[in-house]
């Protein structure tokens, strides 16, 4: 696999492919990677020629100045776990923050309802700066397909729309949420929890796993309810949202019958580490 930090020498690379016809999957990162990361990775590696893996914090989609600041970053890492995966046309993209923000940035997204719930209600501005730092990447790779965990299911909705917006003719792939023993999705920020956060995180998984029992036999707010109060009951642990929502708008539900599909979404802080996950939820039939 080859590193490549400027936008220039990229191209130049790409320039080559292209002239090959060689397709392109790209997974775009943070870094500080995990089984996550890798599954995205693998599977890119399954369905083109190329793969391409971004690792850059982008400063722009943080609306915490301490969450940027402490976020874990391990690039030297990074690459060796990567070079296990990749062979040696393959390649990744490690850019400086002035490489990709060479001017101030301000474009503004228009992602309707879609941006205004859960995530988008909760962090200001982070759909927007992951919106620009997407759009921004894919106009450097110019893949073919990228790759999104679903761990950030509502963030894939809004990879689509802005792919609408901008007319890209990207094919956006979204793959399985790969999960700890205990049922904790994997994520960066998992590192940063103190060992008796860590010990009880598996209560997450377990109150999503309950939605689904739940829902047998209780209302939708009833089930938003019980599951608060089970993680609430956590010491460590506090709800932000808990949220039932018709999987293709990503609005919330009132019943269990409003939605085809519908999704089980949280976000719980554990002192100063957010964290996310979603479930599938199959409704009885009422
Ligand atoms: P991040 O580095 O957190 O920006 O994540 C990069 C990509 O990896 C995103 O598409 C995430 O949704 C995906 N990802 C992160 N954690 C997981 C996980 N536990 N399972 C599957 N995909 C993940």
């Amino acid at each position: 696999m080859i590193v490549f930090n400027t936008i220039s020498e990229t191209h130049k690379y790409l320039a080559a492919l292209a002239y090959n016809n060689k397709s392109i999957g790209f997974v775009p990162t943070m870094g500080a990677l995990h089984s996550g990361h890798l599954s995205l990775v693998k599977q890119a590696r399954e369905e083109n020629d190329i793969v391409a893996v971004s690792i850059f914090v982008n400063p722009i989609q943080f609306n915490e100045a301490k969450d940027l600041k402490g976020y874990p970053r391990n690039t030297e890492k990074d690459l060796s776990l990567l070079e296990n995966l990749l062979s040696s046309e393959d390649f990744i993209f490690v850019p400086t923050v002035e490489e990709m923000y060479p001017k101030p940035v301000d474009k503004k997204y228009d992602f309707g309802a879609l941006g205004e719930v859960m995530e988008g209600s909760s962090r200001q501005g982070h759909f927007n700066g992951v919106g620009i730092v997407v759009n921004r990447l894919f106009r450097i790779i110019q893949p073919d397909r990228a790759y999104f965990g679903e761990k950030d299911f509502q963030q894939i909705a809004i990879i689509r729309k802005m792919v609408e917006l901008e007319n890209l003719q990207i094919h956006i792939i979204s793959c399985p949420i790969i999960r700890e023993k205990d049922g904790l999705a994997m994520s960066s920020r998992n590192q940063l929890l103190s060992s008796s956060q860590r010990k009880n995180a598996g209560i997450l998984f377990k109150s999503l796993s309950d939605a689904q029992s739940l829902s047998a036999n209780h209302t939708v707010q009833e089930t938003c309810k019980i599951i608060s109060r089970m993680i609430n009951a956590e010491p460590e642990f506090d709800v932000e949202y808990v949220d039932f929502v018709n999987e293709a708008t990503l609005q919330s539900i009132n019943s269990w019958n409003e939605a085809d599909s519908i999704r089980c979404f949280l976000a719980v802080r554990a002192d100063k580490i957010r964290l996310i996950d979603n479930i599938k939820i199959y409704p009885f039939s009422q």
